[in-house]
C-alpha cells in the first residue's frame, strides 16, 4: 500500500493535471516507432503537443487508437455532437469533444440510462480527447487515444445551454476533508450514476476521489462488482474520469492492467486514513523525475501519419 502510494504521489507532483486535478497516468511500456514512418524534421525533439493541439478536425482515416492512454494518439476520431436529447458537451471552446466511436457509442448510451434516474436529464460531458489525440496542451496527462472521458458530477437541470453558458456554468465539488468524505452535494444518484457507468462491459476503470468511493462500499447493496472498477485517485471530485478498455481485437491499442480482483474498498479506506493522517515521507522515495514534454519519437510511429494525414 506504501509503495502504491508513493507512486501516485510521484504521478501527481511530475504530470499536469485532469482540471486542477493529478490525472491517472499508467505507466505504459513504450510501443515501437515504426521505421516506415519518418519524423519529419520539423517536428524533430519539439513538444508533440503543439503538433496535436493545433490539428482542428479529426484524420480521414479508420478509425484506432494507437499507443496508450498517456502516450498516444487517434485515428478516425468522431465528435460528439455538441447537443443531444439526454446529453450536452461542455467548454466547446477546447474541441475536446473528440473520441474513438465506442466511447462516443458508450457516453450516449451511458445518457440515456442516466436520464432515466429521478432528477438527471442526462449528462454535462467534459474533456474526451483532441481531434487527434496526442498530448494536451493543457491539462491532462491521459486522454490521448479517444478511449477516456469525464463526466461532471453535476446533474443537468437544462440540456439546451448556450455556447456562452457552457464555458461559464461549473460543476460542483462532492468532497470535503481533502477528498476523505463526500459532502451535502453528494446523492443517492451519484451512486445511481457512478453503478451503471462502472456496469458497462467496454470499461475499463473509473476514476473518483477516495471519499466517493468508500461512501459507495458502505452503501452498496447486493451486487458489489461494478464497485471493482471505480477507483480511488487525486482530483476527480467534479467529474469522474471513464477509461474504456482498448476495443476487442484493435492492434497498436495498448491497455492498462485489469484492476486488482476484488472491491477495491479496502485500497480505497486505507487512502482515505493516508489523508487523514499522513504517513511521515519515506526517506527511501526516489526523487520525482522533472516530466518532461513528448515528442514525436516518445508516440507510436502511426502518430505521424495521424498528423499529416487529411
Ligand atoms: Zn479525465
Amino acid at each position: 500500500m506504501a509503495r502504491h502510494l508513493t507512486i501516485a504521489a510521484l504521478l501527481t507532483l511530475t504530470l499536469s493535471g485532469c482540471i486542477g486535478s493529478g490525472d491517472p497516468a499508467p505507466t505504459v511500456q513504450q510501443t515501437s516507432i515504426s521505421t516506415q514512418a519518418e519524423i519529419p524534421a520539423s517536428m524533430r525533439g519539439k513538444p508533440a503537443k503543439a503538433f496535436f493541439g493545433a490539428q482542428p478536425v479529426a484524420s480521414r482515416q479508420a478509425p484506432a487508437s494507437f499507443g496508450g492512454y498517456s502516450r498516444g494518439c487517434q485515428a478516425g476520431a468522431v465528435q460528439l455532437p455538441e447537443t443531444g436529447p439526454t446529453w450536452q458537451a461542455m467548454r466547446l471552446s477546447r474541441n475536446r469533444n473528440w473520441a474513438q466511436p465506442q466511447t462516443i457509442d458508450y457516453v450516449q448510451d451511458l445518457s440515456r440510462k442516466v436520464a432515466q434516474i429521478p432528477g438527471w436529464r442526462g449528462l454535462y460531458v467534459g474533456d474526451m480527447s483532441q481531434p487527434r489525440g496526442g498530448p494536451m496542451t493543457s491539462g491532462h496527462a491521459s486522454h490521448q487515444i479517444g478511449l477516456d472521458a469525464d463526466i461532471w458530477l453535476l446533474a443537468p437541470q437544462r440540456l439546451n445551454l448556450s455556447r456562452a453558458e457552457r464555458e461559464s456554468i461549473s460543476s460542483q465539488s462532492l468532497m470535503r476533508s481533502n477528498g476523505a468524505y463526500t459532502n451535502a452535494n453528494w446523492t443517492p444518484q451519484h451512486m445511481a450514476v457512478l453503478k451503471a457507468a462502472a456496469s458497462d462491459p467496454r470499461v475499463a476503470r473509473i476514476f473518483l476521489f477516495p471519499g466517493g468511493k468508500v461512501k459507495m462500499c458502505d452503501e452498496a447493496t447486493g451486487d458489489r462488482s461494478w464497485l471493482r472498477k471505480i477507483r480511488p485517485w487525486y482530483g476527480h471530485h467534479y467529474h469522474f474520469h471513464v477509461r474504456l478498455n482498448c476495443p476487442r481485437g484493435a492492434s497498436g491499442c495498448v491497455d492498462q492492467d485489469a484492476p486488482p480482483p476484488g472491491d477495491g474498498c479496502d485500497e480505497a479506506r486505507q487512502w482515505v486514513s493516508n489523508i487523514l493522517n499522513p504517513p511521515p515521507p519515506d526517506p527511501n522515495a526516489p526523487k520525482p523525475k522533472p516530466r518532461r514534454d513528448l515528442t514525436l519519437a516518445d508516440l507510436p510511429g502511426q502518430c505521424v501519419s495521424v498528423l499529416q494525414s487529411p
